[in-house]
Formats: C-alpha cells, structure tokens, sequence
C-alpha cells in the first residue's frame, strides 16, 4: 500500500500535513468510476481562496484535505480514459467538470450541473464544493481526466519550466479569463485592482491580448515594486492622491478620465 500525505484542515487557524488515505477510483458518494486517473503530485499551489478556510472564515469541516490547484503524473487510470497514458505530466483545472451536462457543453465548467450534488459546481479540497479530495498531498484522484486534465506536451521541458506551469491550474487564467471578460484587445488602457498574483496573471494577459497600457493598483510597497519591475504601470493606493488623478497623469490626459458616478 503506497503511503500518501496531504495538507489537512483542522479547524480556524489549524493545518496540518498528516497521513491521508491513498486515493480510490471512486467519486465522494463512494461510487466507483472508471473516468478518473491517479496522478502523483509534482507541484501545487497555495491559493489566496484557501485562506477564506484555513482562517476559520467558512463552514469547512475539519480532516477537509486542502490543494485545487495540482499538476501531477498520472500513475493510474481507469478503463474509461482514453486520450492521457501512465507517465504523461498535467495540469489540473481547479473546477471538477464532466465536460457533458449542459453547463459544460456551454463552457461553464465552473457550474458543473454533475460534480456536486449540493449545488452546481465542484473543485478539489474545497467547502461546498462536493468533497473531492484536494491536491496539497503526494497523491491525488481527478475524475473526467479525458475532459479535466491538459497534457503537457514535452514532460522534460515542462520540467524546466514546472513552477511557471503550475500556476496553469488557477492563477494565470483567472486573471487571463478577467482581462478576457473585461474586452481587453489592442490599445486598451487597463486598470487591475491588485498587484497579488492573480493581478500580476491579469496584466501580463492584458499585455499579451495586446493593451497599449496596464495600470496596476495596490497598497503593499512590496507587490507595486515587483510590478513595475515587470514592466507595469503602477498606482500607490496609499497616498493621498486620488486613484482617478494618478490614472489621468500616467496617461497624460487629464480630461479622458473622471471618477465613476454609483
Ligand atoms: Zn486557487
Ligand atoms: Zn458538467
């Protein structure tokens, strides 16, 4: 019996890496699957979402194993699996989806009418999100792995490259999907509220869907330093100069910007 660990919940304030059951080809309700695969953790993420439970702020049961965020190698797959084999690398998308029901096939994999009895939508080591296991362990099971799972092409370039891809499984497209769903194209000015590593993944989105300018604001001396080392336009949200005085002088047009009515 092959050993596994994971980083589990213990109550408001509590984590813990303890000893977790290696994973079953079965879905939460103990139903055996034969779409899912085993995958051997090789990088994951500490989400800013993980915080919400960790600091005692949900409902999260405690022995919840944390991590949605996994890329892995699949070590095992069920008979179902057709286009992933043993040994091939992959980044996990946060959302558990089957890739059928009708949210799905629109594109909304992240309400998933089939993951979650309670609700639409499910993810990994999640509240309220259907109990699947999460993936801050050494091993993990992903169901739907034909739909769920991207391959990483060239596994010793990917290696090389690990830390840069595991932010595939969240970070880069949630601030990609933001900057997507904002109508950012060619010549756009942009402005992120935030410089945490979700805004950071929005601006360099922004850059490469082609904005003409990418503003980014936070509070934290820290994170603005490390954004305009990247190359990007900066506001410090604690000074006493209004956000919308900064904007109109770093675009040099005073008049083009005037603070939001409600
Ligand atoms: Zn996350
Ligand atoms: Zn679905």
């Amino acid at each position: 019996m092959i050993e596994n660990r994971g980083v589990v919940y213990l109550g408001g304030g509590k984590v813990e890496v303890q000893s977790i059951s290696y994973p079953k080809m079965q879905d939460p309700r103990g139903r055996k699957i034969e779409h899912g695969v085993i995958l051997r953790v090789v990088s994951t993420n500490i989400c800013g979402s993980d915080q919400h439970m960790v600091r005692g702020r949900t409902t999260a049961q405690t022995g919840l194993v944390l991590g949605h965020e996994i890329t892995g190698e699949v070590i095992e797959k069920g008979s179902d699996v057709e286009n992933l084999k043993i040994g091939d690398l992959v980044s996990v998308p946060f959302n558990v989806a089957c890739g059928r029901c009708r949210s799905c096939k629109e594109m909304h994999t992240g309400v998933c009418l089939s993951v979650n009895p309670a609700r639409p939508g499910g993810a990994y080591g999640y509240v309220d999100m259907g109990d699947w296991t999460g993936g801050q362990s050494e091993y993990a099971m992903v169901p739907y792995a034909d739909f769920n799972l991207l391959k990483l092409p060239d596994r010793d370039r990917a290696m090389e490259k690990i830390r840069d891809l595991t932010c595939l499984s969240d970070i880069l497209p949630t601030g990609y999907h933001g900057a997507v769903t904002a109508g950012v194209g060619p010549g756009s000015t942009v402005y992120i509220a935030g410089a945490g590593p979700v805004g950071l993944a929005a601006a360099a989105s922004a850059r490469l869907l082609g904005a003409a300018v990418v503003i980014i604001g936070d509070v934290n001396p820290i994170r603005l330093a490390h954004a305009k080392a990247q190359g990007f336009e900066i506001a410090d949200l604690s000074t006493d100069t209004p956000l919308h005085e900064q904007i109109a002088a770093l675009l040099g047009n005073q008049k083009s910007i005037a603070p939001s009515t409600p």
